[in-house]
């Protein structure tokens, strides 16, 4: 019989962290922003734990080098060339900009070539220990992507691997036989369409919750991957117990995310000389991965046995991204201090969450400049 679970399922919105009393920190600038991560496969890499997506538009070469620079982690995209990557590995290298936290993504299809992909990576680019792999599927429970995590594993024993996406724990102690951090989330990202599509998918907070137990206690790390609507609530994944966050919406509208940018000419409600005055608005073209216009793209097409479970946006210009990543930093280091941790890895010990109706007061939204 189809069983009916009772209890509710939360999302970001549905959640705040309570302010309280913890040790003294009399200043953001305190707060210890990087973590030392042990990993369940034996390595060990260092930094503030958060991921740029690995999709087209934001796992790209601008956005990456920046989340490294700032000692954030990163993914690239898999659609990018052995030459291309070398090079920007080289490029990293020259800028002396550590490549530690760079993670090089790689799909289900056609593995071969994909193993292959990465051994020439290693044997005719400077792609040496540390290695970090992101294995992405958008869907892991399917035999295929345990098989392609083993054989990853038996090919590279020394890489960090994350893999995903799950969005139940029970998975969690399967994927990490081989893998180090899963990366949990199934229909929560902005430019998704699994939910509508498919009627799938778990509220964020609730799945952190579940996969970030079993993983931590076999010694797994997750990673709590899309619907990161404001900052606050990559704030909230890290006091949930998520070790890494991962967003793409939040880079899509700054000037390193792909693709150019977009002006539309909008009548406005001013009226000048007897006619609506036009103001022009700027955007970035954002897709999701299983889009339409992405299986065009990089599949040849959608397929006649899918739908497409992902969408194109316009998002706002938002400028360099520099501003979005200190809004991260500040943001984090201003959550510590509201809960006395001292640090990211204490913000989970440290918080108190409380479930809510209204998160946040909207009144003068359409107002704001
Ligand atoms: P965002 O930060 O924009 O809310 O979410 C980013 C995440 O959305 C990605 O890391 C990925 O997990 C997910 N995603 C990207 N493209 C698609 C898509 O086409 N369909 C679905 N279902 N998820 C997508």
């Amino acid at each position: 019989m189809t069983q009916i679970l009772h209890e509710t399922y939360l999302d970001y919105s549905d959640i705040l962290i309570k302010p309280k009393m913890g040790i003294n920190l009399n200043s953001r600038k305190d707060v210890t922003l990087q973590r030392v991560f042990k990993f369940k496969h034996g390595q060990t890499r260092t930094g503030l734990g958060v991921f740029n997506a690995n999709m087209a538009t934001v796992g790209n070469f601008g956005v990456a080098k920046k989340l490294l620079a700032k000692g954030m982690f990163a993914t690239l995209h898999k659609h990018y060339s052995v030459d291309e990557i070398g090079q920007f590995i080289a490029d990293c290298k020259k800028e002396n900009i550590s490549i530690d936290n760079l993670f090089i993504t790689i799909g289900l299809r056609n593995i071969d070539s994909e193993i292959e992909k990465l051994k020439n990576l290693e044997s005719k680019h400077d792609w040496k220990s540390p290695r970090n792999i992101c294995i992405d599927a958008p869907n892991f429970y399917i035999q295929k992507a345990l098989d392609v995590l083993a054989r990853v594993r038996c090919e590279f024993p020394d890489a960090v691997i994350m893999a995903g996406n799950i969005a139940s724990g029970d998975i969690c102690l399967k994927l990490l036989d081989y893998a180090d951090i899963i990366k949990c989330g199934i229909g929560s990202g902005s430019a998704c369409l699994t939910r509508k599509q498919t009627g799938c998918g778990v509220p964020m907070v609730s799945l952190i919750l579940e996969s970030a137990d079993i993983a931590h206690s076999v010694g797994g790390h997750i990673c709590a991957d899309g619907g990161i609507v404001d900052i606050g609530d990559i704030c909230k994944a890290f006091c949930l117990n998520s070790d890494f966050v991962m967003a793409g919406g939040i880079f899509a509208g700054t000037d390193e995310a792909e693709g150019e940018i977009v002006e539309k000419t909008y009548e406005t409600s001013e009226i000048i000389d007897g006619k609506h005055a036009m103001e022009i608005k700027s955007f970035k073209v954002y897709y999701g991965m299983s889009s339409e216009y992405a299986n065009n793209k990089f599949a040849g097409g959608m397929g006649n046995y899918k739908t497409s479970e992902g969408r194109e946006l316009l998002i706002p210009y938002t400028g360099a991204i520099d501003k979005v990543l200190q809004d991260i930093t500040g943001g984090i280091a201003s959550c510590c201090t509201y809960i006395g941790a001292a640090s990211v890895k204490h913000m989970a010990k440290c918080a108190t969450i409380i479930q809510v109706h209204n998160q946040l007061n909207k009144v003068f939204e359409k107002y704001s400049v």
